[in-house]
């Protein structure tokens, strides 16, 4: 695995080149403009890859669909000749308890939030495998080991994508490939503007919100994406970590 001061320029034919799963919006956004910052090429995969910002590359891709990730795949080796790095960071919402989804609404949340997971780092294990400084990068949450109510769904889905980063991490070590995660609490992105609008006082939930995170505010989508981007392009002598970044909110019973 090369150190950090050994990682290629942006200008070098060997610059790192990353795919960014749901780069166009939010945490996956920040974590592409991150990424760029340091010399790295992106390719952001997404359902909307006309929303994504230059000079990330937008790819359309459905993470929920092997297909779709495989030629996704395909289009960014045959664009940039090599993926060094992989954000799994696509991920959809979730509400209500057990008894409120179905085995299909289980199931359709799952395909995504983890087999998608699994999905993209599957098909660019080859390429990894060929990287001198491989990793993967997962979004994992805080809710992965909080039992915030009516959350069920979600919270599982991301209890199983802290798991296997560890698993994975232990899997691929050996190869050079890093694999660890970040932790998010509440952050500033469209998807907490969403989850907020369903809230009777928007403004007042938003301002209660902010004010349970001991920093006294929600974390900011770029703060997420830096985090993403030192674990997959500096950390080199990290692997099965699975870092907060969420104002301390982890801190606190919730
Ligand atoms: P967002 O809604 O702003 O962005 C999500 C992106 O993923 C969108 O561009 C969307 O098009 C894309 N996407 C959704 N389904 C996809 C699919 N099947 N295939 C490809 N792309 C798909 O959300 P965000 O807040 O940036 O969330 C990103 C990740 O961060 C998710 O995994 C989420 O669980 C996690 N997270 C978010 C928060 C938060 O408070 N915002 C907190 C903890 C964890």
């Amino acid at each position: 695995m090369a150190a950090n001061s050994e990682a290629p320029t942006p200008d070098s034919p060997d610059a790192l080149v990353a795919v960014v799963s749901g780069g166009a919006s939010g945490i996956g956004a920040a974590a592409a403009a991150a990424l760029i910052a340091r010399g790295v090429h992106v390719a952001a995969l997404d359902l909307n890859p006309d929303e994504v910002a230059a000079p990330a590359v937008g790819i359309a891709c459905d993470v929920s669909d092997d297909a779709s990730v495989r030629a996704a795949v395909e289009q960014v080796v045959q664009r940039f000749g090599r993926i060094d790095v992989v954000v799994n960071n696509a991920g959809i919402a979730a509400q209500g308890g057990i008894d409120d989804n179905d085995d299909a609404e289980w199931l359709r949340v799952l395909n995504v939030n983890v087999v998608g997971m699994v999905r993209l780092a599957r098909a660019a294990l080859p390429h990894l495998r060929k990287s001198p400084a491989a990793a993967i990068v997962n979004t994992c949450s805080i809710f992965a080991w909080t039992g915030v109510p009516k959350r069920t769904l979600y919270s599982a889905s991301k209890g199983a994508v802290y798991s296997l980063t560890l698993a994975m991490a232990a899997d691929h070590a050996r190869e050079g490939i890093r694999v660890n995660a970040v932790a998010p609490g509440a952050v500033d992105t469209p998807w907490i503007t969403r989850v907020l609008a369903m809230a009777p006082d928007p403004q007042a939930a938003r301002a209660a919100l902010d004010d349970r995170h001991p920093i006294g505010r929600l974390t900011r989508p770029e703060e997420v994406g830096e985090a993403i981007a030192y674990l997959a392009a500096s950390a080199t002598g990290t692997t099965g970590t699975v870092l907060s970044v969420d104002g301390g909110i982890h801190t606190l019973r919730l």
